[in-house]
Parts: C-alpha cells; sequence; structure tokens
C-alpha cells in the first residue's frame, strides 16, 4: 500500500508534496514524510502518525525550502509504525533519499551484504535496504543506477528516489505496483494515484513495469532495463478533483453510499443496448460464453462478496458451474483451471497484489481472463485479455461501498448474457432481467431515504460487541459483505452465517441481547429463514430483518423491519445491502471510529 509523491519544478515542491500525500492517506496512515533538495542540502522530515502529525511538525520546524522532493504516507508491512521507519529513507553517506511502496522480498539477504560492507542500519524496513543499494552501486547517474538496483530486488514495489546531486532530478520505477507520471508545464510529478497530481496536472502516463523513469521540471524520459528510450502518450483525467473531496458530506463513505445511484448507473448503462446486454467489446462473445466450461471468480474482501453473488446469478441463469475463490488461496492452489475456462478477477483499484498473481496463474494455465475493475489503466486492466471498468467514479474510503455495488451490476449483465448465450433464458425473459437491473439505481436512491431509520438502529445498538447477520442464497452473500462492513468501520465483531448452518455449533453464542440482522429478500427462502429467525429470537437475540417481504416488526420475530422494493431475487443483494452499508457506518460514527481510514486498513492492497 503506502502512498508516494514527488515533485520538480518551480513551486515549492513541500506544498504540493503536503497536498499530494493528503489525497493519498486512503492508502495507508500510519506515518508520513517528505524529502526535499534544499541549499543546505537533502532534508528530511518524517513522524509517525497521520499527515496532519507531519504537516504540523514540519511547519514548526520553519518548512522545507526547495523546488524538488519526495513524499510518502505508509502502511507499515516490515517494522512498526514509527519515526525512524517511516519513509523517505536516506542512504548512509546522506546523498540521496527513497521512498518505497511494496515489499522487498530478498530484503534480507541484501541487508546481510549491505552490512557486510559496512553499512549501517537505523530502521527495521525492507525499503531501507534499497537506499543503501542505491548508495552502493551509484555510478553517477540516477537512470542507471537505478537500473541496477532493479535488477537486485526480489518483490513488488514503487520507488522514488532523489539526489543532494542532482538539482531538480527525480527517478522512479515500478514492478507489480501503481505509478503515475504527471506532466505540468515546468513541472512535473511522481505519485501513486491520480488525486495527488491534480493541483499540479490532468494529464499523466502509466509507465510499464519495470520501466525507469527520469523526471526533471523540462521533461520526463522513459527507459527499458537495458536501457532503450520509449515513449508514452499521455491520458488525461476526465473527472473532476470534486470527485476526490467530500462534497459537504462527513466522511468519504457516507458521500461515496450517496453515489451508488449514479454508480450502478454508469456501468450499467451503455452496456444495456436494445434491452439487452451488450458486451462482445468485453471479451465476452455469445459465441465465448457458449463454450465456456466453468467459471472462476477470484477476488479479495468485498469483491470477492460480489463474487459470491455473482457465482449465485450465472450459475441460477445461465447454469454454468462458478468457482468463488479467495485470490490469495487460489494463487498457491495449484488450481484446476485452464483452456475453456474463464477467470474473472474482481478488485476495484485493479491493483490487489494477490489477485494481480492469481490472474497471472490463471494466464499461464491457458485460461481466458476479464478483469472487472475500477481504476482506469490499472495493472488488472492492462494484462487480462479483456476488461469491464465499473464506472463508479474515484473511491477514497478504505471501506468500499460504490464500487462494490458497480461490481454487482456488472456480474448481472454477464450472468444476463451468458444465460441468453446458452439458451437457458429466452430473450423475453432477458428484457425483464435487464429492466430490472436498469431500475436497480432508482430502488438505491429510495433506500438512501433508510438513513435515519439505520442511525436510530445503529444509536440503539451501537454499544452491542457481537452482531450476527444471517441469510440463504444471494442473501448469505449479502449478508456477509454487510458483516465485513460493520467490522471494519466499527470493529464489532460480527459473523455472517447461512440460515441453515447456525444450529451446528454457532447458535450457542446466542443470548439475551445478541443483535441479529437477518435478510430475507427471496420469496422462496422466506419461510426456511424465518424458521432460522424464530430460533434465535426463542434464545433472546435482537433482531432487524432486512426484507422486500410483508413483514412487520411484532416483537415475536423481530424487533425491527428495514423494507426494500421489489426485485428480481438475483439482484436483491443490490438492495439489502444499502442499508446495512448506513448501519456499519453509523455504528462506527456512534462508537467514535475513524470511518474513513479503519485501523490497520488500507484502501488499495498491494502486499500479499
Ligand atoms: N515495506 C515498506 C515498509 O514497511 C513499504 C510498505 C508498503 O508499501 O505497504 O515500510
Amino acid at each position: 500500500m503506502c502512498g508516494i509523491v514527488g515533485y520538480t519544478g518551480r513551486r515549492q515542491a513541500l506544498d504540493v508534496l503536503l497536498k499530494g500525500l493528503y489525497t493519498l492517506e486512503y492508502r495507508g496512515y500510519d506515518s508520513a514524510g517528505v524529502a526535499v533538495q534544499t541549499p543546505q542540502g537533502l532534508r528530511v522530515v518524517k513522524t509517525q502518525g497521520r499527515m496532519k502529525t507531519l504537516d504540523e511538525k514540519v511547519h514548526a520546524l520553519g518548512g522545507l525550502e526547495g523546488s524538488c522532493g519526495i513524499g510518502h504516507t505508509r502502511w507499515a508491512t516490515h517494522g512498526a509504525p514509527s519515526d525512524v521507519n517511516a519513509h523517505p529513507h536516506v542512504s548512509a553517506d546522506g546523498r540521496f533519499a527513497l521512498v518505497h511502496n511494496g515489499i522487498i522480498e530478498n530484503y534480507l539477504e541484501l541487508r546481510e551484504e549491505l552490512q557486510r560492507d559496512g553499512f549501517v542500519f537505523q530502521s527495521e524496513t525492507d525499503t531501507e535496504t534499497v537506499v543503501h543499494l542505491f548508495q552502493k552501486l551509484y555510478c553517477g547517474d540516477m537512470v542507471k543506477t537505478l537500473t541496477q538496483v532493479v535488477a537486485r530486488l526480489r518483490g513488488g514495489f514503487a520507488l522514488g528516489v532523489i539526489s543532494s546531486e542532482k538539482p531538480g532530478e527525480l527517478v522512479c520505477v515500478r514492478r507489480d505496483n501503481p505509478l503515475i507520471v504527471g506532466f505540468g508545464e515546468g513541472e512535473n510529478m511522481i505519485a501513486s494515484d491520480i488525486p495527488a497530481i491534480l493541483p499540479v496536472t490532468r494529464r499523466y502516463v502509466v509507465p510499464g513495469d519495470e520501466e525507469i523513469v527520469h523526471v526533471t521540471p523540462q521533461g520526463v524520459e522513459f527507459y527499458s532495463l537495458s536501457g532503450e528510450r520509449l515513449t508514452h502518450t499521455p491520458q488525461t483525467v476526465d473527472w473532476d478533483v470534486s470527485s476526490a473531496e467530500k462534497g459537504g458530506y462527513d466522511h468519504f463513505m457516507l458521500k461515496e453510499i450517496f453515489e451508488q445511484p449514479r454508480a450502478v448507473r454508469d456501468t450499467v448503462s451503455s452496456r444495456i443496448r436494445g434491452g439487452l446486454p451488450a458486451l462482445e467489446e468485453y471479451g465476452l462473445s455469445d459465441e465465448m460464453l457458449r463454450g465456456v466450461r466453468n467459471i472462476h471468480i477470484v477476488a479479495c474482501g468485498s469483491a470477492l462478496h460480489a463474487g459470491l453473488v455473482g457465482k449465485a446469478a450465472i450459475e441460477k441463469l445461465a447454469r454454468i458451474p462458478v468457482l468463488a475463490q479467495v485470490a490469495s488461496e487460489f494463487r498457491y492452489s495449484d488450481p484446476i483451471i485452464g483452456e475453456g475456462d474463464l477467470c474473472i478477477v474482481i478488485s476495484q483499484s485493479g491493483e490487489t497484489a494477490d489477485t494481480l498473481a492469481a490472474l497471472r496463474e490463471a494466464k499461464k494455465r491457458g485460461a481466458r481472463t476479464l478483469a472487472i475493475c475500477n481504476v482506469v489503466s490499472s495493472s488488472a486492466a492492462r494484462e487480462a485479455d479483456s476488461v469491464l471498468y465499473t464506472w463508479a467514479g474515484p473511491e477514497i474510503a478504505v471501506a468500499t461501498t460504490k464500487a462494490y455495488s458497480a461490481q454487482l451490476a456488472a456480474l448481472y449483465l454477464i450472468a444476463v448474457r451468458a444465460a441468453l448465450a446458452r439458451g437457458t433464458m429466452d430473450e423475453q425473459t432477458a428484457r425483464r432481467y435487464c429492466d430490472d437491473i436498469s431500475s436497480l439505481p432508482d430502488k438505491i436512491e429510495t433506500l438512501l431515504k433508510t438513513r435515519e431509520q439505520m442511525s436510530e438502529l445503529a444509536r440503539l445498538y451501537s454499544d452491542r460487541e457481537d452482531t450476527f447477520f444471517l441469510g440463504r442464497g444471494v442473501d448469505y452473500a449479502a449478508a456477509q459483505e454487510a458483516s465485513l462492513k460493520l467490522k471494519e468501520i466499527s470493529y464489532v465483531h460480527s459473523e455472517a452465517y447461512a440460515g441453515g448452518e447456525l444450529k451446528h455449533g454457532t447458535i450457542s453464542l446466542i443470548e439475551e441481547g445478541t443483535l441479529v440482522a437477518a435478510l430475507a429478500c427471496d420469496p422462496a427462502l422466506y419461510e426456511k429463514i424465518i424458521s432460522n429467525i424464530k430460533s434465535v429470537k426463542a434464545r433472546g437475540a435482537s433482531v432487524v430483518l432486512v426484507t422486500n417481504g410483508n413483514y412487520e416488526a411484532d416483537g415475536e420475530m423481530c424487533d425491527h423491519v428495514v423494507h426494500l422494493p421489489q426485485c428480481l431475487p438475483e439482484l436483491s443483494a443490490s438492495l439489502s445491502i444499502i442499508p446495512l452499508q448506513l448501519f456499519a457506518y453509523y455504528i462506527g460514527v456512534y462508537r467514535g471510529c475513524d470511518i474513513d481510514k479503519p485501523r490497520n486498513l488500507a484502501k488499495s492492497v498491494t502486499v500479499e
């Protein structure tokens, strides 16, 4: 994870770096730091804690004067969050400062080698090995040195380096980690994500893996590891900076919850043509879908939960066997996948390390690959055979909401198209499904009105230490996402259980006052889930029922009911999750949690 930023140009670098780092704080926030080429040489200010602490510290020291620098906001992997482990790290001779995102897998080996050479380490990080290695291999040329350094590193990373000897010069490189280069007028930037460059420019390039990038105020050069000069045409950011700002909401998460109607609408509207899903341009031709043997959906966290809903929809509608798998398990499981199979990877950032590795594994074994991701030109988007973007817009809150909803919508389209292609659904039914998918944004809009009800429920139950989410079928998949949301942002222990499974052990945890949120959105399963609810109610649970059925809070079966609009059962996860996102949000608020930056988490998980 971690956020990297670098600037060289005509402004005071410190201002640009700090502004950029604030926008990257979602990537990691246990410590932060900056290094600037000042008239007195390289100066570094870093600290444990949030960006605000760094901002205060650097200004208390009188700022840093200079127009070239690098900055970092950290999500620790090697070494505790502390001042000394914070980046930038500086070489033993003080000539080089370096920021790093990712993990250097052979750092112990390198550290021993460098210690034998006499280098003394200050920190526990893997990163510090790289800056000493840079000093050791330095040949007077930043590009050539970085090329030599990269050849010695294992693992995935993005690196940015400046030197006291090269005013205005910045070099960087990425391998399996995000990094962009922003093109301004007489000023240029590097950053882990687009919002950081927006105060300076909207034009950017995503360098290829292992390209060495040389940045000065006058220009940017790209080199392959063999020293060949490469060219790239900059792309232009086409969304507004306001999408990366809170716009009057207390938190990004709340803003993003409210952006869900638009995120789903944008994701589906151009993909439904003549009333039917049109997915040929995403590599999903009818011929391909007819021939596909198995589908593997591989993802992590909420994206996996979207995958579970997708699995249910594709299996039910198109009758294709679907396996939804945890990416970090799939990649090391010697997976049974190959020609004739379709591997769908889902990742908001398109940079999730385990998901990328799974994508490569599937590709290597001959499967066709499709990425569903939100960040344009991300690694998953570039490496998969085809990509279906979720048009959710930038998602800043660490806990996903709108990207998840957009992923669900994309998966429904695939399910319906596959069903049509394979003849398991007639055209008229497919149109009905598409109409229902197209109506989801309006229904989500209606559900956003449950805000007050959910805030009130959260107020009532914010003191509970355990919550159980129950559901069957698609409701079980949605329950898993609802449970994760609550854990992520409120730190309340919660579990999602398949309604019928509870009695096989877990029901022993239900006692007087335990909170149970039950989902009942499939009429075919109403009676079954109601029986499960009754059995927890009989054991003293407080029950919140989320349903599109005609149930009322009677105190017998449940204590509260959240009513949902009607939709086809396969699509119901798109609706049931909305009030439950709001519930998690308000529980987090009542418990005083840091909603947009939950403890121990980061947004784009670029480490294994
Ligand atoms: N491995 C580096 C550290 O622990 C960078 C961490 C990251 O990118 O998440 O400082």
